[in-house]
C-alpha cells in the first residue's frame, strides 16, 4: 500500500494542504476528487517527490510505500520516482522521438538497465499493457507526435509502465481527450489495477464511479488549506455520503 500520513504542504509561506492522511491500498484504484485549487495535484506530486522540484515548495508528513518512507535520506529520488510513476493531464510524449524510443525513455530517466533484446520485449509488453500495441506494432519507428491524442496518452502510460512501477499516479489523464479515447484509457486503468496501485485525479464523477474502488474528497474552503473532507468506498461515497459537502459535490451542486 501507499500511505500518506499527515501531509501538509506550502508554496513559500502559503499553506495549501493541511494534514492529509490517506491509505491507498495495493491493486486498487483510488480517485481524488474536489474543486479546482483544493490541492489534488499538489498531493499527487508529493506522492512521488515531484513537489520538491518547485523551489518555493516545502512539506511536512510522511509518504510510505510498503512501510518505507520514500523521503528517507537513504532513498534515491530517481528510485522513488521509478517505483511511483506519473501520467499527466496533457499527453507529453517526446514528439520527435519514435514510439519505440518514447517507451524506452523512461528507463534512461530512472537509470534502469535493460539489454537490447530485453528492450524489445519490454516495449511490446508495455505497449500491450497500455492497450496500444496492436495499433502501433507496425510503426514503432514513427514519431510519437504523429499519434492521436488518446494514443499519445496511452504511449505515456506505456512509458511509465516500462520501468515497472508499483504505483501509477494519474492527474486528470483523460480531460484532454474525446469520449472514445477516455473509455479506452478507463479500460486500461481497470486492467492495470490488477497489478499496479493506481491513484487518479478526476473532475469527472462518472469516471470516478466507473474506475475507482475508493474515493477521497478534497476541499479548500474560503482560502483555508486543502484537506480531505471524506474518504472511503466509492459506492458509499456516491450513494450515501456522510458529509453534506460531499453530497453536494458528487451531485454537481458546486
Ligand atoms: P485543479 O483541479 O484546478 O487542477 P488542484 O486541486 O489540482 O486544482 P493544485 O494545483 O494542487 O490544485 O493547487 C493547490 C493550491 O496550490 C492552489 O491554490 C494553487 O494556486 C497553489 N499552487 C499550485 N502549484 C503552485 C506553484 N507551483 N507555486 C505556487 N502555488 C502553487
Ligand atoms: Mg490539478
Amino acid at each position: 500500500a501507499l500511505e500518506a500520513h499527515a501531509i501538509s504542504a506550502w508554496f513559500g509561506d502559503r499553506k495549501v494542504l493541511d494534514r492529509v492522511s490517506l491509505a491507498m491500498p495495493a491493486r486498487m484504484v483510488t480517485a481524488l476528487i474536489g474543486p479546482s485549487g483544493c490541492g489534488k495535484s499538489t498531493f499527487l506530486r508529493i506522492l512521488n517527490r515531484m513537489h520538491e522540484l518547485v523551489p518555493s515548495a516545502s512539506l511536512a508528513g510522511e509518504v510510505r510505500l510498503d512501510g518505507a518512507d520514500i523521503y528517507d535520506t537513504g532513498v534515491k529520488v530517481t528510485e522513488a520516482r521509478r517505483r511511483i510513476g506519473m501520467v499527466f493531464q496533457k499527453p507529453n510524449p517526446f514528439p520527435a522521438m519514435s514510439i519505440y524510443d518514447n517507451v524506452v525513455a523512461g528507463l534512461k530517466l530512472t537509470g534502469t538497465r535493460v539489454s537490447r533484446s530485453g528492450r524489445d520485449l519490454l516495449v511490446e509488453e508495455s505497449l500491450t499493457r497500455a492497450g496500444l500495441w496492436k495499433e502501433v506494432r507496425d510503426r514503432l519507428r514513427q514519431p510519437g507526435g504523429a499519434l492521436s491524442g488518446g494514443q499519445q496518452q496511452r504511449l505515456c502510460i506505456a512509458r511509465s509502465l516500462a520501468v515497472r512501477p508499483e504505483v501509477l499516479l494519474m492527474d486528470e489523464p483523460c480531460s484532454a481527450l474525446d469520449p472514445t479515447s477516455t473509455r479506452r484509457i478507463e479500460e486500461t486503468i481497470t486492467e492495470l489495477a490488477s497489478e499496479v496501485t493506481i491513484v487518479i485525479v478526476t473532475h469527472n464523477m462518472q469516471q470516478a464511479a466507473r474506475v475507482s474502488q475508493q474515493c477521497a474528497f478534497f476541499l479548500a474552503e474560503q482560502g483555508t488549506p486543502g484537506h480531505i473532507v471524506e474518504a472511503g468506498d466509492t459506492t458509499q461515497m456516491f450513494g450515501a455520503p456522510v458529509d453534506p459537502r460531499t453530497a453536494d459535490y458528487v451531485n454537481g451542486r458546486f
